[in-house]
């Protein structure tokens, strides 16, 4: 018996096992996503986002729903982000690998002030956002990788188009 729940929690293990899965799993945390906006995050193709899902709701670590057209899905459970984030967590305080500068370490396990993805417009603090980019001296913070490699691409259309809000909310 006991050893079915090792095999179990293997199988749970070997689903999250996959940067971009575990990218998944830390954009699903405080909202639901469709497939479209998945994919657009993680700038992978449509087909591979999907080929994770499936891996990822066959161990029921997501669950989807359908609206209309679109697939909706979820964390089924929050243990899943928790532990998730347990690991992350422990990486980001001790791990030498990991050559974040001392301030940047304590920055990113702060909940508080939430910012926007300059390119998806998503709230992320700098706790839940999946990446952090100093781009002349200024931190940005990021949802997923695909967010970032497109602000890498334009750093200046991103920065010039959040100046516009910014000016058009304060008038
Ligand atoms: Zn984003």
């Amino acid at each position: 018996m006991f050893n079915q729940l090792f095999k179990l929690q293997e199988d749970v293990f070997k689903a999250m096992a996959n940067s971009s899965r575990l990218e998944i799993i830390h954009l699903l945390r405080d909202q639901e996503l469709t497939v479209t906006q998945i994919y657009e995050m993680l700038d992978l193709p449509q087909s591979s986002v999907s080929q994770h899902l499936l891996v990822l709701k066959m161990q029921d670590i997501v669950k989807a729903h359908r609206n209309g057209k679109e697939i909706i899905y979820k964390i089924s459970h929050p243990e899943f982000l928790k532990m998730a984030d347990m690991i992350r967590e422990l990486l980001i305080k001790n791990d030498d690998r990991l050559n974040f500068a001392d301030d940047l370490k304590i920055k990113i396990q702060d909940l508080v002030p939430l910012k926007h993805d300059l390119v998806c417009g998503m709230r992320v603090s700098s706790k839940t956002a999946g990446f952090v980019h100093e781009h002349e001296g200024e931190l940005h913070y990021f949802c997923a990788s695909g967010c970032l490699e497109k602000f890498k691409k334009e750093p200046k259309k991103y920065i010039s188009a959040s100046k516009i809000k910014k000016d058009k909310n304060e008038k």
